[in-house]
Parts: C-alpha cells; structure tokens; sequence
C-alpha cells in the first residue's frame, strides 16, 4: 500500500501534537529507560494499563534494575507478580535479566535483532525498547495500533500482519520524534478508538480516517467459557497442605490440591469463589479434606506466617484468606455417605 507523502507528515503532525497534550501521565512514562520499558511493556502484554500500575511500582521498588532482579529467586519473582496474571511473562523477564547480567554486564541491547533474542521479547516489545527506550525509528505493531491502523486506512479482515508492520514503517517520522509517534499510536487506540466504541469526534486523525462516520467495525467481547474447579483445604493446625505447581500457568507457584477423591476425605466445604481467567469463568468449591491413606506425594506443611511470602494462584490466597478466620482444624462434619453407608467420592468435576 503506497501512502502518500503528504498524508504522513499531516498524520505524524496530529500525532506529535495530540500526544504533547494528552498523553496520560504513567509511571514508566516519567524518566523512561531500557529495564523500565522492558518491564512496562511486558507487563502491559494482555493487561489493561489501570491494572498495572501499582504492580509496575512496587516492582520497581523492590527490583529497581537487571541486576536487582537477576538476584532474586524466581519465588520472589512470581510473589510479586502474583495475581496480574500470565505468568510466562515473570519467568522470562527473570530469565532476561540473568542472561544480561552473565552475558551484557546488565546492559540491555538497542538494536531490534538482539532484543528479539531475549526470553518474552518479541517483534513488539522490541520496537518499544528501541523507540521509546533508545530513541530508535523502530515501527511497533500492539493490538492498539492493529485497530487503529485497520480502521484508518479501512483495511479489511484478514490484513496479514506483516503489512500493518510495512504500514508502521513507513509511517515513521525522524527519530527525534519516533518514541511520541508510537506512543500516540498506542494511546489513540487505547482511549479513542476502542475497540467497542470509536470517540471519532475527539480524535485528532479523524479527517483522515476512512472508517470516520460509521464505518467503524466494532470488536464484541466473547461470553467466557464456564468451568468448575474443586480444590482441597487439609490443614493440621496452623500448618496448611501445599503442593508445587510443576507446569501449565502456575509453574514455580504453590497452590492448593486438586481434590482427589481415591486419596482424601471430604469433609464439607469451606468456601467458593469465582475468577476470570482468560476466557474462562471459573467456579472454584474448596473443600475441608483430610488424608485416607499416606502415602508420599510431592508438597509441604506451610505455617501461616510463611503463606505470604510464597506465590500462590490468587483464587487460592483467597480461599486461605477466607478460611483463616475459621477454626484452625476443619469443622467435624459427618462424612457425607450414600445410601449404603460407603463414604461419598467428592462431586464430579465438571470442565
Ligand atoms: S476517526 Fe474514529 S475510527 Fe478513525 S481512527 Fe479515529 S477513532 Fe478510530
């Protein structure tokens, strides 16, 4: 797609100008370097930015450079990212900043093709740390810039994503500007051009957009997928039963057990919750459960005053923050039996 020359420098104009006015005033935005971005523009994968402020904050406090973070354990790493989700993103930043610290003397690289390199950062991050970090021209595509882009120039579905990165190229404006220009990008279709609502009064392109009026393809949000969870809650004490998380999204955290119903006995439930994950609408029932039979199975009793410092699936820090006003062993519930006086199995477990 050819755009003409003329049309750049007016949209870059908009651009610049409306950014100076509007540009929301975030934490990473104030004094911007390479580990800030890395750690802003990570964080900011999948999560609203109202979200991660106060994340963005306290990491910054407790991990204020590579070097810091390179330190810690990856315990610490998933305790402090605990609850905001998509947990990859933690375990790579940890990754990253150990490669740097061995490999970079903790330095992080400017050019595209080395920050591609690092654990977590793709084509997208990496067009942010060059641009906003070391004032590069680097063109970056996020799922803002994807929309804004479709509805400026009326692109239909199914545009192939390399030509909205042709389009962000030559979009470009000099480098003094680049770090404005892709941050107005970004905002625009963050506070303006939404993705179920278009503000086309108030954005500054709007004389220069094809959808203007209208046009506009607004994106539904899907119904979550419902599921059940049932989980156990075995205390002896003040010690609670832990198991360590060996895969899947909570990898390196503690949670709760599963139920198993071979292995424990219910004793009645203890609390229920309900969480978003994804596209998903869990319905978490925790269950009181004591051991039917040793035998040895991987995990640990926890004393309650060493919880806070382990990293737990939120919904499972809930559930103990629920149940530790409850008496310190579970409530003595008759075992719940079916007509023939055999022990009932715990209630199906429905995905
Ligand atoms: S004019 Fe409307 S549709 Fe076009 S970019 Fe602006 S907000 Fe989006």
């Amino acid at each position: 797609m050819r755009i003409e020359r003329k049309f750049r420098q007016e949209l870059g104009r908009r651009l610049l100008a409306w950014y100076l006015e509007h540009a929301a005033d975030l934490p990473w935005r104030r004094s911007p370097n390479p580990y800030s971005v890395l750690v802003s523009e990570l964080m900011l994968q999948q999560t609203r930015v109202a979200a991660v402020v106060a994340y963005y904050n306290r990491w910054m406090e407790r991990f204020p450079d590579l070097s810091a973070l390179a330190k810690a354990s990856e315990a610490e790493v998933l305790r402090s990212w605990e609850g905001l989700g998509y947990y990859a993103r933690a375990r790579n930043l940890h990754r990253t900043a150990r490669l740097l610290v061995a490999d970079q003397r903790g330095r992080l690289p400017s050019r595209m093709e080395e920050l591609e390199r690092l654990p977590g950062v793709g084509r997208y991050t990496a067009g942010a740390i060059a641009s906003l970090a070391f004032g590069k021209r680097a063109p970056l595509v996020d799922g803002n810039v994807r929309r804004v882009f479709h509805r400026l120039f009326a692109l239909p579905e199914g545009t192939r994503a390399d030509h909205l990165w042709e389009i962000a190229e030559a979009l470009l404006p000099s480098p003094r500007h680049c770090a404005a220009h892709n941050s107005a990008l970004m905002e625009i279709g963050r506070t303006v051009c939404m993705p179920r609502t278009a503000d086309c009064p108030h954005c500054p392109v709007s004389d220069l957009c094809r959808s203007r009026g209208g046009r506009v393809f607004l994106t539904r949000k899907p119904s979550p997928t419902r599921c059940e969870e049932s989980a156990a809650l075995i205390v002896q004490g003040d010690r609670t039963w832990l198991e360590p998380s060996q895969k899947g999204r909570y990898r390196g955290f503690w949670r709760l057990p599963m139920l198993d119903a071979l292995r424990m006995t219910n004793l009645g439930e203890a609390c229920r919750l309900s969480y978003s994950i994804t596209r998903y609408r869990v319905h978490l029932v925790v269950f009181w459960a004591e051991w039917r039979e040793k035998e040895s199975r991987e995990g640990r009793w926890v004393p309650r005053e060493e919880l806070p410092e382990l990293p737990l699936p939120i919904p499972h820090r809930r559930a103990l923050d629920r149940t530790a006003s409850s008496p310190a062993s579970p409530p003595a519930l008759p075992m719940l039996r079916d007509g023939k006086g055999e022990a009932v199995a715990f209630p199906p477990i429905r995905k």
